[in-house]
């Protein structure tokens, strides 16, 4: 069931207004893998921070799959989000509230596996069964030209290491901090954007 939200959503009810979506949410199956979406997400994070990757970097793990949830978001947002691929979704939600580095992330993830999938060799091996599944939905591995464009994008060492964590995220049973620990650090993300 989706929240009725009325206020408008801002740099200081975002954070609260994500924990809300895990908490409600979370339980909700990744399709076709053996972990929750919640867990998928905090495995993701929990990976970038064992990489100590920077905050911005691990809000952007952690918030990659979001666009699963855009229909949670007020009205407005959905407008931007609804239509467009989860990862499109996730990013145009975040998008007044996170750095571009955040939002960048999220929205090149699904690319970012059509890359890695055309630049890779060892790449598509290392791919879950599901995931095999929706690369033909996401348009396949990238073409040549594809692939040149996608390299010029600025931070792209970070949009890969999200893009690698996802992949590596799907491992039941794995403890994880909770979305708790990862609250003031999204916070921080939020803050540095305003
Ligand atoms: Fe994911």
């Amino acid at each position: 069931m989706s929240a009725a939200v009325t206020a408008p959503l801002t740099a200081a009810t975002i954070v609260a207004f994500i924990a809300d979506i895990f908490l409600r949410r979370g339980a909700d199956s990744y399709l076709g893998e053996d972990v929750t979406m919640s867990e998928h997400m905090l495995q993701a994070a929990q990976l970038a921070e064992l990489a100590e990757a920077n905050n911005t970097v691990i809000a952007a793990a952690l918030l990659h799959d979001i666009g699963h949830y855009c229909s949670e978001f007020p009205a407005d947002a959905q407008d931007q989000g609804i239509d467009n691929r989860h990862n499109e979704a996730g990013a145009a939600v975040l998008a007044p509230f996170f750095p571009t580095l955040v939002v960048d992330c999220v929205r090149h993830h699904v690319p970012a596996k059509r890359y890695l999938c055309a630049t890779d060799p060892g790449y598509f091996a290392r791919l879950s069964e599901a995931s095999v599944l929706t690369l033909k939905l996401q348009g396949g591995p990238m073409n040549a030209e594809e692939v040149a464009a996608f390299r010029k994008l600025p931070n792209l060492d970070d949009l890969l290491r999200v893009r690698i964590w996802d992949d590596e995220a799907k491992v039941a049973g794995r403890k994880t901090p909770s979305f708790a620990h990862y609250a003031p650090l999204l916070q921080r993300a939020v803050d540095a954007r305003a």
